[in-house]
């Protein structure tokens, strides 16, 4: 018997009528003959309302503590969605990540999975119940209870197809679809049919919520074919999966913006070799990731050196920058968190050249200063101000043609 697994995100049962929907939604798939395994993010907005909460006792709390609390929403969601199916008139029990064992390393509030056990699983398909899986959770060795980054339950749910074998994984969301760009900014953003899990994970990585990054990552590794389709009606979605020759046709796939980094620069770093390890490796050993990079070196044999890190940790960055520019005889540090990265994604530009021409030439036209660009082999970023970024992205929408050419 054929095995899908179906993830359903936090607007999908954000309430207990919807709930309801799902429950029959998953049933139908189950009368139709395949055995079904359920994961559900957690109802709504509960993720971030359990959020706020802890920020107002402590706004650094305990990581292992936070994951403590951020994982009970979970723990509502698939509750119901049992008694929902019970009520049905069907077989289903809902479990923990800790009761299916999704073991994970222990990095709280992001951990990464490292293995699922498939043995209770298989005994309760086996006995022909759906088995229903709280996204978003894990464990790690020591039995502590980890959470795997918002949106983790996309994650959760590849993570289960890969291990289960399943035929597919289904994303069920409040959208029909992955589209060109987010629908939210571009009302005429067009859905696309298939796309390859490179320009899916480009996407991803560059700003695209609709998947968590890591959860395309498991897909690749494991082949495991992705259906992102809406929750509210039954028309086919987009199927993320190997790239075949004819997704080379379309140059750019997507566009995608970013408006949650900030950019540093440091002023009159000295030009030996040496200082810039210096700065990387300080801020790398604070556990900052650093994004794109420029380095500009003056006839005054002065270089100032502009980085993107993530805004929230920026602050941070400055402190530990401040302190390093005092010690090693550099100039000035400056922040500055008003920034968008605006990207184009596509595996056509292997073989097509004057995409970035393209993409530079549009927001010329529309008066926006590029301050930092960066490519690879199948996007090109660039960092803006942040007021134009939904302005920038129409602009490039449309000077690709993404509303109307085909997928
Ligand atoms: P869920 O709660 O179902 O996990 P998310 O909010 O995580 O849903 O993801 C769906 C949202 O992603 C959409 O409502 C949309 O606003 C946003 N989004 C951003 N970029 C895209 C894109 N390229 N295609 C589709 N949705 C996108
Ligand atoms: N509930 C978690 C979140 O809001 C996980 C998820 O929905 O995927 O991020
Ligand atoms: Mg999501």
């Amino acid at each position: 018997m054929s095995l899908i697994v179906q993830k359903f995100g936090g607007t999908s049962v954000g309430d207990a009528g919807k709930i309801k929907n799902v429950a029959r939604r998953v049933v139908d798939t189950k009368q139709a003959g395949r055995q079904v395994i359920v994961v559900l993010s957690a109802m709504g907005k509960e993720t971030d309302r359990l959020q706020a909460l802890a920020d107002e006792i402590d706004p650094a709390p305990s990581e292992r503590e936070l994951d403590m609390l951020l994982s009970t929403g979970e723990q509502v969601s698939i509750s119901l969605l049992a008694m929902a199916i019970h009520a049905l008139g069907h077989e289903a029990k809902s479990f923990t990540g800790y009761q299916v064992r999704i073991v994970t390393d222990s990095s709280f509030t992001k951990a990464r999975i490292v293995r699922v056990d498939a043995d209770r699983i298989q005994r309760e398909l086996d006995q022909d119940r759906i088995v229903i899986v709280a996204g978003f959770q894990g464990m790690d060795e020591n039995l502590e209870i980890t959470t795997l980054g918002r949106g983790g339950s996309d994650t959760t749910a590849i993570a289960l197809a890969a291990t289960m074998k399943a035929e597919v994984c289904e994303i069920y969301t409040d959208v029909d679809g992955v589209y060109t760009t987010d629908p939210g900014v571009v009302p005429e953003a067009r859905k696309i049919n298939c796309i390859s899990y490179d320009e899916m994970l480009e996407l991803a990585s560059l700003g695209a919520k609709v998947l968590q990054i890591r959860s395309v990552e498991f897909a690749k590794k494991y082949g495991v074919p992705i259906h992102v389709r809406s929750s509210f009606n039954d028309q086919e979605g987009t199927w993320v999966r190997k790239e075949d020759s004819s997704m080379e046709e379309v140059i750019v796939r997507g566009v995608a913006y970013n408006k949650d980094e900030a950019k540093l620069t440091i002023k009159q770093v000295p030009d030996r070799p040496g200082l810039a390890a210096n700065i990387f490796s300080t801020v790398a050993a604070a556990n900052i990731v650093v994004d794109m990079i420029i380095q500009n070196v003056g006839e005054d044999g002065l270089a100032d050196i502009t980085f993107t890190v993530p805004q929230s940790d920026s602050q941070q960055a400055m402190d530990i920058l401040d302190k390093l520019a005092q010690e090693q005889d550099m100039g000035e540090v400056k922040c500055d968190t008003k920034i968008a990265k605006l990207s184009v994604v596509g595996v056509g530009m292997r073989s097509h050249s004057g995409v970035a021409a393209k993409m530079f030439q549009s927001l010329a036209d529309e008066g926006i200063n590029i301050m930092m660009i960066s490519t690879s082999e199948i996007a090109v970023s660039c960092v803006i101000a942040s007021k134009y970024t939904e302005l920038g992205v129409r602009t490039l929408h449309t000077a690709f043609g993404l509303a109307e050419a085909g997928s």
